[in-house]
């Protein structure tokens, strides 16, 4: 890692809210200091200078914007960047800024000058694996992706073994289906699911590198804004709706389903780690590419891909588990496609809206159940079956 350490001018401009004010403290909101006025930063870093009013009071500086004083100005030599006057109106649309800007100035707050805690986090992590691009991109995703598949999945594999705890029993979606679940067919699945993760997922992890944009590669360092993060994962997100429902469905064809599909659908009540239970070829047009087409196209930073990774991987174990608990995504859709093969092919379900390949679902008595739990109460027990 390249360091550079610099101390920094006690009177730089401070960037908040993009603002003209000086002040004494300012600091950079990306980096925590090593030593008293030593920073440390990356190849790739650029210093963002916030000063200590702007993050540590920002309610005391609003409020004293809407009062028209400049209350703090005296003090720390904390010059607020326009003059408000007394007026009702004025007051009114100041008010009104402040309500809609509140919660991305929070935001700001949590990403930037808090983000000097995800930034030193990052970097301590970073300081233990090293910053090599392609290890962190291929090796490190591979096993981080591996251990989040695998300590999700054994949770509920364990669940599925023994049991117990019994409770959970009561949140099954097809009940008295894999209870206890066949050894010999759980073998069967964990075989596939290593040999896919292996075989098809690390290579596609190196293929993903060399073709992901230099610059990606180059800023390990230096973490993204919450704005990049946010607008990359719901491209992402858009990017594997289209491209799981419509290699889903060309999976269905009836001229090819059981030569590569019919091994995913084996399992007509679905557990958790069936999620990967697939053909190789299916595993890589339909789980893999669908994920990585979105990494892609965003050059998304490291971490968010990860991000991404762990919400992909999380979804589908959840929506493959054959349980529907509380505060989780809901199963029911999927769970349905597995018991019908020919509805609901899609994740969010927005396409099969659209094309109408969820119709059968919506007059179910599981489309009722369909939905994020928020109490304890079984949604088989809230909707029976008669
Ligand atoms: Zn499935
Ligand atoms: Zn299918």
């Amino acid at each position: 890692m390249a360091t550079e350490k610099q101390s920094h001018n006690q009177t730089e401009r401070c960037q908040h809210r993009g603002s003209a004010h000086t002040e004494a403290f300012a600091r950079c909101a990306r980096t925590q200091p090593q030593q008293p006025g030593v920073y440390r930063s990356g190849p790739q870093h650029s210093h963002l200078f916030i000063c200590k009013p702007c993050t540590i009071r920002p309610r005391s500086v609003r409020a004293s914007r809407l009062n028209g004083a400049n209350a703090r100005s005296g003090q720390s030599g904390h010059k607020l960047p326009h003059t408000y006057t007394d007026t009702q109106t004025d007051a009114i649309m100041s008010l009104t800024v402040e309500l809609f800007d509140l919660p991305a100035h929070q935001f700001r707050v949590f990403w930037g000058a808090s983000g000097s805690m995800w930034q030193s986090l990052w970097d301590r992590f970073l300081d233990f694996t090293g910053d090599n691009p392609l290890a962190l991109w291929t090796v490190g995703s591979y096993v981080y992706t591996s251990l989040i598949y695998w300590s999700i999945g054994l949770a509920y594999t364990l669940l599925d073994v023994t049991g117990r705890p019994a409770v959970l029993r009561r949140y099954k979606v097809q009940p008295g289906t894999n209870e206890p679940v066949d050894p010999a067919r759980l073998r069967t699945v964990i075989r596939q699911v290593l040999f896919n993760q292996f075989c098809t997922g690390l290579p596609l992890l190196f293929l993903m590198y060399y073709l992901l944009p230099g610059q990606t590669r180059d800023t390990i360092r230096q973490l993204p804004t919450f704005v990049t993060v946010v607008w990359q994962l719901g491209v992402c997100i858009l990017i594997e709706e289209v491209m799981f429902y419509y290699s889903h469905r060309l999976l269905h064809d009836g001229r090819i389903y059981r030569y590569i599909h019919k091994r995913h659908h084996e399992w007509t009540a679905p557990i958790a780690i069936t999620a990967m239970y697939a053909h190789p070829v299916e595993n890589v047009l339909s789980n893999l590419l669908p994920i990585a087409v979105g990494v892609w196209t965003t050059g998304c930073h490291i971490s968010v891909a990860w991000l991404w990774f762990t919400l992909a991987i999380s979804n589908t174990l959840h929506v493959h588990s054959g349980y529907h608990l509380p505060l989780l995504p809901s199963p029911e859709q999927h769970d349905y496609h597995h018991l019908k093969f020919n509805q609901c092919y899609g994740v969010l379900g927005v396409l099969d809206w659209l094309h109408g390949t969820s119709e059968m679902f919506h007059r179910s008595k599981q489309a009722k159940r369909d939905y994020i739990m928020t109490s304890l109460e079984p949604v088989r027990e809230t909707h029976p079956d008669q």
